[in-house]
């Protein structure tokens, strides 16, 4: 390897002269870099930075990306797989995003959890005011399992996804998880409790109240008529919520759906609205285009979508989280005043919380091709992009690994000499250990020796110290990364409903 011999720049030159003799041997355990290049990309950053000027325009679109559970330590790991799936040691590597001039912190306790689950996290984001635990979109004075229409009326708080709507813009609503489930559902619906995503649940809470809310599915295909003429697209999982309980399903033909209503949401949508689809499989989504659809409703599982990693991707399967934010892209361009578009990468979270890293950070490597395409899309000069996250999870980069080793490997430290292959570190009980891990959650069954287990397998789950079925968000900040309009507005330590307010002020609302 050539790395250690110095291709100066003539602006490296003062620190290369300090810097330290060249190694008597090739480290293995090192980057590729040059001395030169660390003076060198440091100034270019420095130069580049000089060039970044607060974008003061009004923002014809806004795209707001969510990673449900996408905490900092996890937006570090899948940077780091990403840059070892190519080749490369890794850490130097960037996600699309982490290229965004402006970063802030987001503060995401809610009014009533120091942790907080995705309802009222997405309710700050997209509402601008913090919330109760498991409800979505209201004001924190609606009582835990409201019933009550009329009470859930008064206390909503409008979404900047209704707000789009009012002023024109088209909008849509992406998720790999299902369409009604609390971080999508919180762009269209109104509700106290997350759960109530079909109308058999409400019923079950509210046997006896005269008027109550609405089911999450129903408020999706039930919207008001500025929302329902605006929201052109909606991509997700979650048949099974729109479909009934007599109904089989298009695509496992033996199960039905499971509203108790008698109600196909999913033809009423196609119904209710002028050149409208429903599709469910890639067959379908790859035929329903801007050309011949207006609105496009389309359900990939019966709930929630495949994870990237196990995502079947023949014309009977699904698409990516990549794929469908293209397709919602190129639908909402049609309105000439512009477009609002919620994508989340909702599993991220669904596969911390089964203390599998492998398919969380695949799919956050997934989140950031879908940005990339979203900008490659559309302009900065007319398009917010905001991407973060709803909350963190207890998710954790330990021990001293060498530089460029498998992240998703035991962790084995830069060895006593250079040249020396290193070996897995051992910890207090003698044990090696991986460098990724969880604080509690399903993988604390008790220390293993792991020497001979294939810890990069998909399926392999990290060790944890508090044994718990499910593992847990985490209460920490969570990072804003935001280009275009109003992209500065992202600065320094947020409270997490302040990301609304910045996303309306570029909108100009
Ligand atoms: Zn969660």
């Amino acid at each position: 390897m050539p790395h250690l011999h110095l291709k100066l720049a003539a602006s490296a030159v003062a620190l290369a002269l300090a810097a330290p003799a060249v190694f008597a041997a090739e480290p293995t355990t090192g980057g590729n870099e040059t001395v030169a290049d660390w003076y060198n990309n440091g100034q270019k950053f420095v130069a580049d930075s000089k060039k970044v000027f607060p974008n003061n325009r009004k923002a014809k679109n806004v795209i707001f990306f969510v990673g449900d559970g996408m905490g900092v330590s996890t937006v570090t790991a899948a940077r780091i797989l990403e840059g070892q799936m190519k080749g490369a040691t890794g850490e130097e590597n960037r996600l699309s995003f982490e290229n965004f001039p402006a970063l802030a912190l987001s503060k995401t306790y809610s009014w009533d959890q120091q942790t907080s689950d995705s309802a009222p996290t997405m309710t700050a984001m997209i509402t601008g005011y913090k919330a109760r635990e498991g409800q979505l979109s209201v004001n924190h004075l609606t009582t835990r399992g409201e019933c009550s229409s009329a009470v859930i009326a008064t206390n909503s708080v409008p979404t900047l996804l209704e707000q789009a709507a009012a002023a024109g813009k088209a909008t849509g609503v992406v998720s790999t998880a299902r369409i009604t489930h609390a971080t999508p559902a919180a762009t269209y619906a109104h509700t106290s409790v997350r759960d109530w995503e079909h109308n058999g649940q409400v019923a079950a809470a509210c046997a006896g109240v005269a008027d109550p809310v609405k089911d999450i599915a129903r408020q999706m295909i039930e919207l008001s008529p500025t929302v329902k003429n605006s929201l052109k697209v909606a991509l997700g999982g979650g048949r099974d919520y729109f479909r009934h309980n007599a109904q089989f399903d298009p695509e496992n033909t033996t199960k039905k759906g499971l509203r108790t209503d008698g109600r196909d949401l999913t033809a009423e949508w196609v119904s209710s609205r002028a050149n409208a689809k429903f599709v469910y499989d890639n067959a379908g989504f790859a035929a329903a285009t801007p050309a011949n659809t207006d609105f496009l409703l389309g359900l990939f599982e019966r709930s929630h979508m495949q994870y990237e990693a196990d995502r079947n991707k023949t014309t009977a399967g699904e698409p990516s989280l990549t794929e469908m934010t293209e397709k919602a892209i190129s639908m909402l361009k049609k309105n000439q005043g512009g477009f609002f578009l919620h994508v989340e990468a909702g599993r991220i979270d669904h596969a911390h919380h089964a203390g599998n890293a492998k398919r969380a950070l695949l799919d956050t490597v997934e989140l950031s091709n879908a940005v990339k395409k979203a900008m490659e899309m559309t302009d900065p000069n007319d398009t917010l992009i905001v991407v973060t996250a709803d909350h963190s999870h207890v998710f954790t980069i330990a021990g001293y690994p060498h530089r460029g080793n498998d992240i998703l490997g035991l962790a084995r430290e830069v060895p006593n000499t250079d040249g020396e292959t290193p070996t897995p570190s051992l910890a207090g009980d003698g044990l090696p250990y991986t460098t990724l891990g969880y604080h509690n959650g399903p993988g604390a069954v008790g220390r293993t020796d792991l020497s001979s287990v294939d810890t990069t397998a998909l399926n392999y789950m990290q060790q944890a110290i508090v044994p718990m079925g499910s593992e847990t968000h985490a209460g920490e900040d969570v990072a804003i990364y935001a280009n275009g309009p109003k992209a500065h507005l992202v600065r320094g330590s947020m409270e997490q409903n302040w990301i609304y307010h910045v996303m309306r002020d570029a909108f100009g609302f």
